[in-house]
């Protein structure tokens, strides 16, 4: 889809919301509507628009990203200069970005546009839109599963009793911008050990012990767009019980992405995922929700969570990500990305599954 049949969706939702301009603040939001990549703008949606707003640093790379609205360089930053231009026309509703407006820059704009003009706070308004990828924008992010993908058996070449976590990430992510990636998409997770017990451990200065599972969480960003996937290892030969956890997360996974299809909510896929470690008597140990869209960028909407009422849609992308954390002794989680198509869904992950044993010594 091009950036003028994407802004001519928005602006359908637009006359829904009985609001005269959308402004358009977030960056992510900008890029997917415009095309402008820079870290400066504004895009108004609406009436006289659209008009994308952004100053003399973006002079040429505006003119030459922005595709399907008016740019205008200010001399001013991109917020008064939107709000300058609207002072010129007779005034009305003006929608703003209340998820991602500050509120120091929501009074600022208030300050600046004529009374005329009465501000209204709206919420997830391009997101829903960008819930839905086109094709362009699914091709996109299957390039990078896959150049995230290519990077974890070599990185395993890096995983070894004494290694630093930190050294184990800057390895991949050196991989990464090798291979063309236009950085990490998230801060690189290699939490191993009983830190495999922490669902966010960040690589640290922790050396990898001599036994336990390694949890390995990373993605790239290529061409804008963001993968995300995690495997776990185990670093000798794991236990029963380290077995019965691998297993009972790899089996609430597949369960997950069974109930993937067009109809079902989100929660209903999270339940999926859920019903199979509580079978498994894991249940209290998942301790976060079964997955969230990616796109553009790493957290978006739908999140696969109890209780979500979004209905899964053609199109979208999501993560699959059940894990299990025992404190003090070590956890399991395996993400894979998947598409959702007509009748279910395409994992776009082509990673294996199957526990992989890193020895415990050269
Ligand atoms: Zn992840
Ligand atoms: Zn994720």
């Amino acid at each position: 889809m091009s950036s003028p049949q994407r802004i001519a969706s928005l602006s359908s939702a637009i006359a829904k919301l009985r609001v005269d301009y959308l402004l358009i603040t977030h960056l992510p939001n900008i890029r997917y509507l415009c095309g402008f990549r820079g870290s400066a703008g504004a895009l108004l949606v609406g009436g006289a628009g659209p008009v994308f707003f952004t100053d003399g640093r973006y002079l040429e790379q505006a003119h030459e990203e922005v595709l399907g609205a008016r740019v205008l360089i200010g001399k001013k930053p991109p917020l008064p200069a939107a709000a300058e231009w609207l002072a010129r026309k007779r005034g009305g509703k003006l929608g703003i970005e209340g998820d991602h407006l500050t509120v120091s820059s929501e009074a600022r704009l208030r300050a600046l546009v004529p009374k005329s003009w009465r501000l209204q706070p709206t919420s997830g308004v391009v997101e829903r839109q960008r819930m839905i990828k086109d094709a362009g924008e699914a091709e996109l992010l299957r390039q990078a599963v896959n150049l995230g993908s290519s990077l974890f058996r070599p990185m395993l070449k890096t995983i070894r009793p004494g290694a630093l976590e930190t050294a184990v990430a800057a390895r991949l992510e050196y991989a990464a911008r090798q291979a063309g990636a236009g950085g990490m998409a998230f801060d690189t997770i290699v939490a191993a050990g009983p830190r495999s017990a922490l669902p966010h451990g960040r690589a640290s200065v922790t050396p990898i012990p001599r036994h336990g599972f390694v949890v390995l969480d990373f993605g790239v960003i290529l061409a804008g767009y963001c993968s995300d996937m995690t495997r776990t290892v185990a670093v000798g030969r794991p236990s029963a019980n380290e077995r019965a956890w691998y297993d009972g997360v790899l089996e609430a996974q597949l369960a997950g992405i069974a109930a993937v299809r067009p109809g079902v909510t989100a929660g209903e896929v999270d339940g999926a995922s859920r019903k199979v470690l509580k079978r498994n008597k894991l249940g209290k140990y998942f301790t976060h929700s079964t997955g969230h869209g990616v796109g553009l960028e790493i957290h978006e909407s739908p999140r696969l969570a109890s209780g979500e009422t979004t209905v899964l849609e053609p199109g979208m992308v999501l993560t699959i990500e059940p894990g299990v954390y025992i404190p003090g002794e070590g956890g399991v989680r395996i993400e894979d990305m998947v598409l959702v198509t007509k009748t279910g869904c395409e994992v776009l992950t082509p990673t294996t599954k199957e526990l992989i044993t890193i020895a415990q010594s050269e």
